[in-house]
C-alpha cells in the first residue's frame, strides 16, 4: 500500500491507472479507522480496480467548540488496519495542501443540509461538501464511497455531485453496529463505561419506532413517547424525525415512499448520531 501527502502524487498514480482505462474508487475518512470503515473499503475493493483511501481530519467541519483538538487519531494502527484489505493507495495530505493560507471557496448545499444535524451545526455540511468536492477534483474517481451511518452527508454529497456535474457515481454503504446495536463510530472512544451500555438504547428505540411506522402506529405518538424514553435514560435528544429517505422532507403520517428514523443526542459529552429505514 502506497501512500502519499500530496495532491500532485496523488494525481500521478491515479492518472497511471486512469490511461490504463482501470477504475477507481475513493472512500474518504477522517481516520481514527473502525470496522464502519474498512467495511466502505472492502466494499471499494468489489466496486472498481483500484482503492484509493483518503484520511484527513477536516478542520473545516468542526465548529470551534466542538471536539476537532480530542478527535481520535491514530494512524499507524489506520495503517496496520487497511494493509490486509488490497488498499492500493493511501492519501494522508497535511492542513496546508488541502487547505492553503489564502484558501477562501465554501460550497453549501441548502435544502438536504438544512435540519437535522444542518440545524445545530450550521458549519458542518459546508465543511464537508467543500472537503469532499476537493477530494473528489483531486482523485476524480470512478465510484465514491460514503457510508449511511451519516445518512444526511450521504444526500448531501449525491446532490452535490449531481449539481456540480461531476462524473463520479456515489455509492452508500450499509451501517456497521457493534454486537449490541450500538452503531460504529470513532466517537464512541469518548463514552465511559456506563455511557457505553446505555448506548445501544438509542438504536434500539429508533428500530422500534420505524418497527411501528411499519405497522401504521401513529407517527407523531410513537416519537414523543421514543423522546421521552431517551431523555428519562439519560439522553440529551437533539433530534428524533422520521424523514423521507430521498428528500429528508418530514413524514408525519404513514407514507408509501421510503421513510427513515433519525436521531442524534448528547450522552454525557459524546455526540451519537444514528438512523435506520422504516421496513
Ligand atoms: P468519518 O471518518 O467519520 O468521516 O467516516 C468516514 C466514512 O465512514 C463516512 O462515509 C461514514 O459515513 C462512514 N462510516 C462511519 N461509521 C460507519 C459505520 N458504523 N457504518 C458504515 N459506515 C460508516
Amino acid at each position: 500500500m502506497k501512500t502519499v501527502s500530496t495532491i500532485a502524487e496523488l494525481r500521478t498514480e491515479v492518472h497511471a491507472w486512469r490511461s490504463q482505462g482501470e477504475k477507481i474508487v475513493l472512500v474518504p475518512t477522517m481516520g481514527a479507522l473502525h470496522e464502519g470503515h474498512l467495511s466502505l473499503v472492502r466494499m471499494a475493493g468489489d466496486s472498481g480496480d483500484r482503492t484509493v483511501v483518503s484520511i484527513f481530519l477536516n478542520p473545516a467541519q468542526f465548529a470551534p467548540d466542538e471536539d476537532f483538538d480530542s478527535y481520535p487519531r491514530d494512524t499507524d494502527k489506520d495503517v496496520e488496519k487497511l494493509r490486509p484489505l488490497g488498499v492500493d493507495l493511501l492519501f494522508m495530505p497535511r492542513r496546508e495542501e488541502i487547505y492553503p493560507q489564502d484558501f477562501s471557496t465554501l460550497i453549501t448545499v441548502p435544502g438536504v443540509a438544512e435540519g437535522l444535524c444542518g440545524a445545530s451545526r450550521p458549519h458542518f455540511f459546508s465543511g464537508v461538501a467543500t472537503v469532499v468536492a476537493k477530494l473528489l477534483n483531486q482523485c476524480r474517481p470512478d465510484v465514491a464511497i460514503f457510508g449511511e451511518k451519516d445518512f444526511q452527508q450521504l444526500l448531501v454529497i449525491r446532490r452535490l455531485a449531481r449539481d456540480l456535474d461531476m462524473d463520479v457515481e456515489i455509492l452508500g454503504a450499509p451501517i456497521i453496529r457493534e454486537p449490541d446495536g450500538l452503531a460504529m463510530s470513532s466517537r464512541n472512544a469518548y463514552l465511559s463505561a456506563d455511557e457505553r451500555e446505555k448506548a445501544p438504547l438509542l438504536y434500539q428505540t429508533i428500530n422500534e419506532v420505524a418497527n411501528a411506522i411499519a405497522v401504521g402506529e401513529a407517527i407523531v405518538d410513537l416519537l414523543d413517547a421514543a423522546g421521552k424514553r431517551l431523555t428519562q435514560a439519560g439522553f440529551e435528544v437533539e433530534y428524533l424525525e422520521a424523514r423521507d429517505a430521498d428528500t429528508l422532507a418530514p413524514v408525519t403520517t404513514r407514507a408509501n415512499t421510503p421513510t427513515r428514523v433519525f436521531a442524534a443526542v448528547m450522552l454525557g459529552k459524546t455526540r451519537l448520531i444514528d438512523n435506520v429505514a422504516v421496513p
